[in-house]
């Protein structure tokens, strides 16, 4: 240890003591965020005291609501579980109770902020039915967050459980509008790999209106709930232990409920519903509260509840990758284009070139090992496409029967270290059994005992798992920009879907998007195939607004040439990791200004994605008194930068054309 870092060391330690100290006088001075109502029920309060968890037994059942700033959120939704040996649902007798201050400390440099330190106010409230089988109920309320999950006691000599049908419930009032996208039935889609997280959004819905495949809605589901707020309703915490869930269809009185995976799913294979070991617990649900958007988009909720699952065995890097197989396709997938693209991320500056699907076949093993010390000697680190495949799809891409079983696996990802691969992108899971989230803990487990970054595609919602396994990247699920060359709607609704992700599906995990393609068609050449509908700043403005540790960009070799330094430089220095996030405006749908620091870099990104030019008076505190870049769209829809200063008070208004973009930056000062 040099002096520097036993200097650190110290404060570090003076920090924490400090902190502990200030917790403990918070916890007795501020104990008053639990309320007792009559003999067993109770208010749990945020550590502001804004955000009320109200919880009640009534007649054997329990109930919770949920209120910020005294306006309703969530009217009387149902709690309770019940299994192949217990039934909470009803006849329950409370117990007893517990309080405690939660405080959540750590740093994690894959999500949307790098350090998380804040408090929860913790409940844990246990009840019984008649038999004396308890169950508990752990409840943490944060200032924008409200958390649960159910802990169950071994009974006697039953130590195993399935859970057949949880009743959680979400009960909005009526006036309440959704922001959801349906679950998918299984099986269907191209080679029978549904479902897989990839259907679009439908905007301000009616609550109860049928969703596109009758089966509910996948997490995270967003809810405008009128003048009294929003919610964010998802689930973290999952890993081999439970199953994924999903939200139910709703009713027209507005309650959606906590749905199981369908028995179809991974080709009809394992359970549909999860089972535990007793004493064991539930995967968290979590909702995240606001009077406006803010919080929505800043919440950390997902990461917070959960803890590492194993160590890292090294300190994992990221990075941002180019990759062929997304304008160039599978004919692109061979050993010349592959060098053509890695001289291309050297170029950029990148740090990672990904060899996408059929590479077994197309290039083969020998020749991946030559393009990985070709790369090396660029500086560029390789990633490698994987099947999931086994017996859930008819996906026919190669490498297949590498990932689905320990043996073939390891032995797989020993060679990959040998030749220095830094990460695997596996593709075509089948579905949220318990079966399947066991898989991908076990592709992420022995990944990180041969040094790899994880990213899954074709899959489902990672749930807590940057920080749960700390090799894991990001994942798809989402209508990523590979529908941008398969379909022109994905391009006519380009904007409107890019308007959704910050509030949504971005907010609880990375995502793998593959944001910016540059080229104005989506073919090889430049000239054929679906037309791009945004501008060149829009598509800049993505690689900020879309949050992913390792950023795979859509550039390629010829756009290098098609544009402006200023457009180049801009990708150049991107980062791809953030230390924060600050929600400035937007609403989902139609516009979104997000700032995002690395650093003391800022980037402020704002795209439009409505038929009229949006002029929005916003401010910018983190950018006043400062010299900065504006990037713009031209009245021809080309991509324009400026200097400009800011005031003082950091107040500006921002053009932002139909379909285009706007970004601010401080990069400049420190352009690599
Ligand atoms: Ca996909």
């Amino acid at each position: 240890m040099n002096r520097e870092t036993l200097l650190n060391a110290s404060i570090m330690n003076k920090m924490n003591i400090v902190k502990k100290v200030l917790t403990i006088l918070f916890v007795v001075c501020c104990s008053s965020f639990f309320q007792q109502i009559g003999a067993q029920d109770f208010i749990c309060k945020s550590p502001d005291q804004i955000l009320h968890l109200s919880v009640q037994l009534k007649e054997g059942a329990l109930w919770y609501s949920i209120s910020y700033k005294e306006a309703t959120i969530l009217e009387e939704s149902p709690l309770g579980l019940i299994t192949n040996v217990s039934d909470f649902s009803r006849d329950l007798r409370f117990v007893e109770k517990s309080e405690r201050v939660v405080h959540t400390n750590y740093t994690l440099k894959s999500i949307k902020q790098s350090r998380v330190d804040h408090l929860l106010n913790e409940v844990v409230a246990t009840y019984e039915t008649p038999r004396s089988e308890k169950i508990s109920i752990i409840f943490r309320v944060g200032n924008n967050d409200v958390a649960f999950k159910y802990a169950l006691a071994q009974n006697g000599e039953t130590a195993r459980c399935i859970v057949e049908k949880e009743l959680t419930g979400f009960k909005f009032p009526s006036f309440t509008t959704t922001f959801l996208t349906p679950q998918a039935t299984p099986m269907i889609g191209w080679m029978r790999t549904k479902p897989s997280y990839e259907e679009g959004y439908a905007s301000d819905e009616p609550m109860g209106t049928p969703s596109r495949y009758g089966l509910g809605y996948t997490f995270p589901g967003l809810f405008h709930v009128g003048d009294n707020g929003w919610a964010l309703v998802s689930e973290t915490g999952v890993g081999s232990l439970y199953c994924g869930a999903k939200l139910s269809e709703g009713t027209k009185e507005g309650l959606y409920t906590i749905s199981y995976p369908e028995e179809g799913e991974n080709n009809g294979i394992g359970s549909a519903k999860p089972g535990i070991a007793l004493p064991g617990e539930t995967a968290w649900r979590t909702i995240t509260v606001g009077d406006n958007l803010k919080p929505i988009v800043e919440t950390t909720i997902a990461f917070d509840l959960v803890e590492p699952q194993y160590e890292p065995s090294k300190e994992y890097t990221f990075g941002r990758s180019t990759w062929s197989w997304l304008l160039w396709q599978d004919e692109s997938i061979n050993f010349e284009d592959q060098k053509r693209f890695i001289d291309l991320s050297a170029a950029m500056g990148y740090e990672l070139v990904l060899v996408d699907n059929w590479w077994d076949t197309r290039i083969g093993k020998e020749k991946i090992e030559e393009l990985a010390k070709y790369a090396a000697s660029k500086g560029i680190g390789l990633s490698l496409w994987y099947n999931s495949n086994g017996y859930w799809s008819d996906a026919p891409q190669g490498p297949k029967n590498k990932m689905n079983t320990a043996i073939a696996r390891k032995k797989e990802m020993a060679w990959m270290q040998s030749i220095g691969i830094k990460g695997i992108k596996v593709d075509f899971f089948g579905g949220d059994k318990q079966e399947t989230m066991k898989l991908y803990e076990e592709i992420l487990s022995d990944a990180n005992d041969y040094g790899l970054v994880v990213i899954f595609h074709g899959c489902t919602l990672p749930r807590g798992w940057e920080r749960m396994y700390p090799n894991f990247a990001g994942s798809e699920a989402v209508l990523a920009s590979e529908n941008l060359i398969f379909t022109q709607n994905a391009n006519d609704l380009e904007a409107y879907s890019a308007t959704l992700h910050p509030f949504i599906r971005n907010s609880v995990a990375s995502m793998d998007f593959g944001p910016v393609l540059l080229n104005k068609r989506h073919n090889r050449t430049n000239d054929g195939g679906t037309i791009r509908r945004t501008t060149e700043t829009f598509q800049l403005a993505t690689a900020v607004l879309f949050q992913t540790p390792v950023q795979h960009f859509g550039i390629t070799p010829n756009n290098l040439e098609e544009y402006p330094a200023f457009v180049i430089d801009f990708m150049r220095n991107i980062p791809s990791l953030w230390d924060e996030t600050v929600f400035i405006d937007g609403y989902p749908g139609k516009y979104v200004v997000l700032a995002r620091r690395h650093g003391n870099q800022w980037y402020v990104a704002a795209i439009n994605a409505e038929k009229e030019r949006r002029d929005l008076k916003v401010t910018l505190p983190m950018l006043a008194e400062k010299e900065i870049l504006y990037y713009s769209d031209k009245k021809d829809r080309s991509p324009q930068l400026n200097q400009l200063s800011i005031s003082k008070n950091g107040t500006i208004t921002l053009s932002i054309e139909p379909e285009g973009g706007v970004i601010l930056t401080t990069q400049h000062q420190h352009a690599k």
